[in-house]
């Protein structure tokens, strides 16, 4: 692949998250053409990307789960308003789509009109793999840092590497993140393979996540006073970098699926307890 052609994904709207088929943005055919209205948020790299793929309802006679299309809208195109999001970092990361009368070809149609949800059902699972798959070695890396600073650092006299509490600290997250490496590279084995992985992607995400939560809360922790330090500041320790990935690392068991969606699917595909009753 080139690289030419960037996609931002436009599928949750401000009240529409983890019950996407609430979604209310819609697309309605005009001649050749579909004409989108709606609003779209926390389209990550939307003001960067060439493409945005949106899932607009084309149907409302039909059950929630059917009636959904995606279509792949240019980001210039007119009525397409990108506002950017700033993050807890102060770095610009997600955007706010507003979408008036947007007009797209009917080629623009991804896959088949009225299915566009069960498509996003279908890359789901492996949007989350790949979506974590890089966890364990970025994890590996902040755990370095943190060594060495434990190494070379003093607190009250003696080096932080001493001190029986972070030696305990550092060597479980080496544990952890040794055993997220495992479960990842099981899981793309099975998806290399084409066999089915009814949880485990969703189980490695939410491991990677919460392990990522853990360390960087840990990683503040030992850096104390300099932690929250942000990078460019003669202060900073670790050239603000653990400021950076705890603040990042919050939005991460948000985004994809919460965590308490993914326990869901473990509790329900991978230990066959009953789905949830809802009111
Ligand atoms: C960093 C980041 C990047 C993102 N990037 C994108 C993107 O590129 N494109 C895009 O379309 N969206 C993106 N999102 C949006 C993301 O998909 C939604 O935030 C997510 O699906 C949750 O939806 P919500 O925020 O509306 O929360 P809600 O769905 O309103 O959830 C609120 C709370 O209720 C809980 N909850 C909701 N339903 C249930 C349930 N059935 N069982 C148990 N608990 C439940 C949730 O776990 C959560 O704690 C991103 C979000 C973040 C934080």
């Amino acid at each position: 692949a080139s690289g030419q052609a960037t996609f931002w994904q436009g599928f949750s709207e401000p009240n529409s998250g983890t019950d996407l088929l609430s979604l209310q943005t819609e697309a309605v055919r005009d001649g050749d053409d579909y004409v989108i209205n709606g609003h779209k948020i926390w389209n990550s790299h939307a003001g960067i990307s060439n493409y945005g793929l949106v899932i607009a309802r084309t149907n409302s006679n039909v059950p929630r789960h059917q009636g959904l299309s995606m279509l792949v809208v240019t980001s210039d195109t007119p009525g397409l308003d990108i506002r950017p999001i700033r993050s807890l970092t102060g770095g610009i990361y997600h955007y706010e789509v507003f979408i008036e009368n947007v007009r797209v070809q009917k080629d623009y149609l991804l896959g088949t009109e009225d299915e566009g949800f069960i498509q996003l059902l279908g890359g789901l699972d492996t949007d989350r793999f790949w979506g974590r798959f890089y966890k364990a070695p970025y994890l590996r890396r902040l755990l370095n840092q943190l060594v060495d600073y434990a190494n070379t650092t003093q607190r009250n006299g003696r080096l932080l590497a001493h001190d029986p509490i972070v030696r305990q600290k550092l060597a479980g997250f080496a544990t952890e993140i040794e055993a997220l490496r495992m479960m990842f590279y099981r899981n793309g084995r099975l998806i290399k393979e084409g066999l089915p992985t009814p949880y485990e992607s969703a189980l490695n995400k939410l491991y990677a996540d919460e392990t990522g939560q853990q360390l960087t809360a840990f990683g503040m922790e030992l850096l104390g006073m300099y932690g929250p330090v942000k990078a460019g500041s003669r202060w900073a320790k670790l050239h603000g970098a653990m400021s950076h990935a705890y603040q990042t690392s919050i939005g991460h068991t948000i985004a994809g699926g919460t965590s308490e969606v993914l326990r869901t699917t473990v509790a329900t595909r991978g230990l066959g307890l009953p789905r949830d009753k809802r009111s």
